[in-house]
């Protein structure tokens, strides 16, 4: 989902009017303070709204029958779960069929996460499919409310969708019959786009919506087939009208498809291409056929190989929601962390591979060049005594998502990768835990301790600050006495969080000096003094003088006050 990252850009966040919602009897007993609904983006709480687009949900599978093993079987159902017991214990390794016949009708508005918008249709969240039984927790049920996302299983689909023939689809999964769905000319110019770094047009602005251009048949239905491997979900979109940009990066077919009426979207092609790029290069090859996108009414969702993308007001907002819902495929799509239970695993991380990748796309301009900060100066905003809480809460009881579940851990990586490891040994840990875990289920100790071991450093304390607690950091220069014609600088910690840091210190000579002071300083308590090795005044004395690390108080950090 998106983070309300731009909305955060602007002094004063958008949201829509609550009140509307079509889901009266969750909200009415959902404490209005529990609900991050389309508020996510601001601190305060939001009412009315249970789902994160304010749009409500009218839907739901309707089941007809269910076999087990070829046998009608009992169903129990609980809300959004049901069970379903075996007739016989399953062995390791062994299988059993479960055959299942649904309805899905589907709702204009699907929670934020799937829909459609007149002939355009995104959908997802469509089908039943199996809990993650794991060996953490066994079996993960819990059922399916809005802030929370999804832990799935890994698996392999095979996929048949037959739609109007004037429909295009794109989907998870690689198509098997181009030959009956596309024309000669889009077989084509799909082959020179997968070898291209520019953008290719599979259907082009003057032939979208032609149907006796852009389709093999003219009238009837035609059926895409679509088979995927080592993915977590399947979704797909389909459309009459839809324009269509391809082009490559490494034998990866990278697509974007939209409306005439989606003004930012000939630019998305680059903006996708960047952002698959980037991140295989920083951090773990995409590996997947092809990374689809396609713009339409859903405001941002990720799924394998695809994401839904609405068009954006400015091009910087654009780009962030395009690199975001792609940045997706790397978490949790490859690491498929628990999203229902700790976003700050997926929603996290990813914001902070896209703050990177952002700077790096707008590098040179104002945006660009300021756009890594933006976490640590939400920081005042958000970390708030007895409002803040610890990025281990579940999703459904964090009242603001927005800072616990995606800019705080991306500030918590910052500081990690900048402030604390270093930026190679920090990379070279992260892209281990991402190849370690990619297509299995970490937990957060499981990412604790790879970090641990591939730095070879001991970050308990660390992790103790940032995750477990809401503590808060504030350094202070106490004051400078002189011992044996030496100057003494007296540190303070004054809050509650341990940080390493920077000490600035500018002598009556007019000489300066930087001292990197470790972490492990304050391993006695909140007061360490530095003895200054040069045997000269000190005048002025200033710790974290880049700014660089979230102090709540900056007035004392500077000496004499
Ligand atoms: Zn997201």
């Amino acid at each position: 989902m998106p983070n309300r990252h731009s909305a955060q850009l602007r002094a004063s966040p958008t949201r829509r009017p609550s009140g509307h919602s079509t889901f009266p009897r969750l909200t009415s007993t959902v404490p209005a303070r529990a609900a991050p609904g389309r508020g996510i983006g601001s601190s305060a709480p939001t009412t009315g709204c249970f789902d994160f687009s304010c749009q409500g949900f009218s839907g739901g599978l309707i089941l007809d029958s269910l076999r087990v093993a070829g046998r009608v079987s009992r169903r129990d159902v609980y809300g959004t779960t049901m069970r379903i017991d075996l007739p016989a214990p399953l062995a390791g390794n062994a299988s059993i069929d479960l055959e299942l016949v649904w309805q899905f009708r589907v709702p204009a508005q699907g929670a934020g996460r799937m829909g459609h918008d007149g002939p355009l249709y995104e959908i997802a969240q469509w089908y039943p499919r199996v809990a993650v039984y794991d060996d953490v927790r066994g079996w993960n049920h819990e059922p399916y409310i809005g802030a929370g996302e999804f832990y799935l299983e890994y698996g392999s689909f095979d996929v048949a969708l037959t739609v109007p023939a004037s429909y295009v689809v794109a989907a998870t999964g690689r198509l098997g019959n181009p030959e009956q769905v596309l024309t000669a000319t889009q077989r084509s110019r799909l082959t020179a786009a997968r070898r291209s770094a520019a953008s290719v047009a599979i259907i082009t602005k003057d032939e979208a919506g032609h149907v006796e251009r852009t389709r093999p048949a003219t009238q009837g239905t035609l059926t895409w087939h679509f088979t995927a491997d080592s993915v977590r979900d399947f979704a797909f979109a389909a459309g009459p009208n839809f324009r269509w940009d391809a082009s490559g990066y490494d034998g990866i077919l990278i697509e974007t498809l939209y409306r005439a009426s989606a003004d930012k979207w000939e630019e998305a092609i680059r903006m996708a291409r960047e952002a698959i790029k980037y991140f295989s290069e920083q951090w773990y090859r995409y590996p997947y056929s092809h990374a689809t996108t396609v713009e339409g009414p859903i405001e941002g969702m990720e799924y394998p190989m695809l994401t839904f993308v609405p068009n954006s007001p400015t091009r910087e907002d654009q780009q962030w929601a395009l690199s975001h819902e792609f940045g997706h495929e790397w978490f949790p799509m490859i690491v498929g962390s628990n999203e229902r239970l700790y976003p700050w695993m997926d929603e996290g991380f990813n914001t902070f591979i896209d703050l990177a990748g952002a700077a790096k796309y707008f590098a040179g301009t104002p945006y660009g060049d300021s756009i890594e900060v933006h976490p640590l100066h939400l920081y005042s905003d958000h970390a708030k005594p007895g409002d803040e809480q610890p990025l281990i809460e579940k999703p459904v009881e964090v009242r603001d998502l927005f800072w616990g579940g995606y800019q705080k851990p991306a500030l918590m990586m910052q500081m990690l990768r900048y402030e604390v490891l270093g930026k190679d040994r920090f990379d070279r840990a992260f892209r281990e835990y991402i190849r370690t875990w990619a297509f299995k289920h970490p937990t957060p100790a499981d990412f604790l301790r790879l970090m641990r071991d591939e730095s070879g450093m001991e970050l308990d304390w660390f992790w103790r600050d940032w995750i477990f607690t809401t503590a808060r950091l504030d350094q202070a220069v106490d004051s400078v006495s002189t011992e044996g014609g030496a100057s003494v600088i007296h540190l303070e910690n004054r809050g509650t969080m341990v940080m390493p840091t920077e000490l600035a210190i500018t002598f009556a000579d007019g000489t300066k000096s930087t001292v990197g002071l470790p972490v492990e300083m304050w391993n006695l308590g909140a007061r360490f003094n530095y003895r200054v090795p040069e045997r000269k005044r000190v005048q002025r004395v200033e710790v974290d003088p880049r700014h660089a690390l979230p102090d709540v108080d900056r007035g004392n950090n500077v000496w004499p006050r």
